[in-house]
């Protein structure tokens, strides 16, 4: 069973498991979630423009640099990542699906490769979202982004060969 355990971090809140789960184990179905198209602090994105609200005890999950699960937002599952102990706090990876999020903040995971400033994937570079499962919006979106910034240095090119013309003319 889940449990929502208040004060227990420095977010206020935190989701414990009671027992153990195993790598892999499906460990929640999001059920009986509203869908929305404005992110809040609430909400988690499982589209480009697509969020769910009233979450029940996955309201109280917090995010990790080094999460023991993912949720999924196609399937709508969490997911065990690795094996988890009883009493264990039960965290994501807030990026794997928020793209630019309602309320950034800074990280105190305490993780090693901890990315500090959680602010959405928008943020974040190709190398550190490598490194997590990233849901399929996520991806796009980022891939979308990746093709924006092509066009940038080519625009930077094309000014300054005018400047070229106009220094020989
Ligand atoms: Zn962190």
């Amino acid at each position: 069973m889940l449990n929502v355990e208040r004060g227990g971090s420095a977010y206020g809140a935190r989701l414990i498991t009671d027992q153990p789960i195993r790598n892999g184990e499906v460990i929640y179905t999001i059920t009986g979630h509203r869908v929305v198209h404005t992110a809040t602090y609430q909400t988690v994105q499982i589209g480009i423009d697509t969020h769910i609200e009233e979450l029940g005890v996955l309201a109280y999950m917090n995010h990790s640099c080094q999460p023991n699960t993912i949720i999924d937002t196609k399937n709508l599952t969490v997911v065990a990542i690795r094996d988890i102990m009883p009493n264990e706090e039960l965290s994501f990876f807030y990026p794997s699906t928020e793209w630019e999020m309602d309320r950034p903040f800074i990280c105190l995971c305490g993780a090693s490769q901890c990315v500090r400033l959680v602010a959405g994937a928008r943020y974040l570079s190709i190398d550190t979202l490598e490194r997590y499962f990233i849901n399929e919006h996520i991806r796009d979106l980022a891939v979308e982004a990746l093709d924006k910034a092509r066009i940038a240095p080519d625009a930077v090119v094309r000014q300054s060969v005018g400047v070229e013309r106009s220094t020989h003319a």
